[in-house]
């Protein structure tokens, strides 16, 4: 990277690489094996072994499913309903910007595109260290603004129940079959399909490094939406920016989990010194401390840079999950950056909005992924199909012969035929063999 920086604060672990350790790589694989060979059975077994859950069926019913959403304070679900509102209303809006078309090339061809969607998808709302709620509004309501028929959403227990506010997330977002069960053998169960659970055709949702690694695995099997791992976030700040602002930002994100990379970079070496000093501040009053701690301390990196420019080209360089800016003028990101999966703009907004309620989706891009993909969104779940129709006999004849001889460059000699036919038929040709 750079020279033109000074490294304030480096992390004590090693540098994240952008591929899975390799014994997650391969639990992975041996859970996947096992659900591959041994269905239900082993599904329950891993269950077992790694959430010490094994209910009578991983599926809830819907008398289940309705006694635990009543058990849910009015405030909650009011609440759930709001982010839903805000995340269909975006997604609804993407939806709306993605048009089939027809055009005419040549007299009387007709070239279309179509976004079909998907005929089921699988929806993973992370429940291992914390039951990530709003992962239900973006991976279920956003498949079904889709036009998704069949979603199938699944979570891990927490202390041995199902989450009742992630299953009544599911359940409003209009999840059809609602599963508890997580990790690896939850996204191999709906990927590949068991003697109880049809398969999906793409599973969507972020998760730790296990199921991470677990839909890179199975992809091509089932389709996926992105790597989704653990969570990022990479803060530009410039002189302008609020050091206990930047802290209090800084943690949001490292609380996420022990592996969570949380990066400053500035053109203020008072902020990173004032940054660093706010963090150590807030952290022991954090009930989360201990897992930001770690993060802090293992994947925690603060670096001043001489302008801006150089702070937008490093954070291009970590294609970060989550870019947010705190900036005297936090758009012009908007037309310097390139790798991010979501930027946010200034300090009236926070990564934390985006994680919960603001609409956006929260499913983004990790390990660098950011470098060729965005987030999840309404056009992972549809397929971007084209047809043709030619009309007109002279248009068919003429491209006959231009096929015809454009087959017989390559030694196609059957595709030339194909060809030929309609040059005869539809022409003054006629056939040359
Ligand atoms: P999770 O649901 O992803 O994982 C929990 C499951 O992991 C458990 O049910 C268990 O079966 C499995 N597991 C745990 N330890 C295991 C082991 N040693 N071997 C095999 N399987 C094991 O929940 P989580 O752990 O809390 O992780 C959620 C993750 O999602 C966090 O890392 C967070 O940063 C990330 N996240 C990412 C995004 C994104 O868009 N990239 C968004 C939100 C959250």
């Amino acid at each position: 990277m750079s020279s033109s920086r000074t490294i304030i604060k480096a992390p004590a672990a090693s540098e994240p690489t952008r591929t899975s350790r390799p014994e997650i790589v391969e639990t992975v694989a041996e859970v996947i094996a096992d659900v591959r060979a041994h269905g239900d059975a082993a599904v329950r077994r891993w269950s077992q072994t790694f959430d010490q859950w094994s209910p009578p069926s991983f599926r809830m019913g819907p008398d289940e499913i309705a006694a635990v959403v009543s058990s849910v304070p009015e405030t909650v679900l009011d609440d759930l309903r709001f982010a839903q509102q805000q995340v269909r209303g975006f997604a609804q809006a993407q939806r709306d910007s993605l048009t089939d078309f027809e055009v005419e090339t040549l007299p009387g061809v007709f070239l279309g595109q179509r976004n079909i969607p998907v005929g089921a998808s699988g929806a993973y709302v992370p429940g291992g260290r914390y039951p990530l709620t709003a992962s239900a509004h973006m991976t279920v309501l956003t498949a079904k603004v889709a036009g998704v028929e069949r979603v199938a959403a699944t979570t891990p227990p927490d202390r041995g129940a199902p989450p009742p506010v992630s299953i009544a997330a599911m359940h409003l977002a209009g999840a059809d079959e609602i599963y508890v069960m997580g990790g690896v053998q939850a996204v191999a169960a709906l990927a590949l399909g068991t003697e109880t659970i049809d398969s999906v055709d793409l599973f969507a949702g972020p998760g730790n490094a296990y199921v991470a690694e677990a839909k890179r695995q199975l992809f091509g099997e089932v389709g996926i939406d992105l790597f989704a791992g653990p969570t990022e976030v990479v803060i530009v700040a410039d002189h302008t920016a609020d050091p206990f602002v930047v802290a209090t930002d800084l943690l949001s994100q490292a609380e996420h989990g022990p592996d969570s990379p949380v990066v400053l970079i500035t053109t203020s070496e008072d902020v990173a010194t004032r940054t660093i000093a706010w963090v150590e501040k807030l952290l022991p009053d954090l009930p989360t401390g201990e897992v930001a701690g770690r993060a802090w301390r293992d994947c925690g990196e603060v670096i001043v840079v001489p302008t801006l420019t150089t702070a937008y080209d490093l954070a291009d360089r970590y294609a970060s999950e989550h870019v947010q800016i705190l900036t005297a003028e936090p758009r012009e990101a908007l037309h310097r950056m390139r790798n991010y999966g979501a930027l946010f703009l200034g300090d009236k907004t926070c990564v934390a909005y985006g994680d919960k309620v603001i609409g956006t989706n929260h499913v983004l891009p990790t390990l660098g992924a950011a470098r060729y993909t965005g987030g999840l969104w309404v056009g992972k779940y549809l397929k971007t199909v084209t047809y043709q129709e030619i009309r007109d006999a002279g248009s068919s004849a003429r491209l006959g012969e231009i096929c015809g001889r454009a087959s017989r460059i390559e030694n196609f000699e059957g595709h030339a035929r194909s060809a030929d036919v309609r040059a005869a038929r539809y022409g003054s040709a006629s056939l040359g063999w």
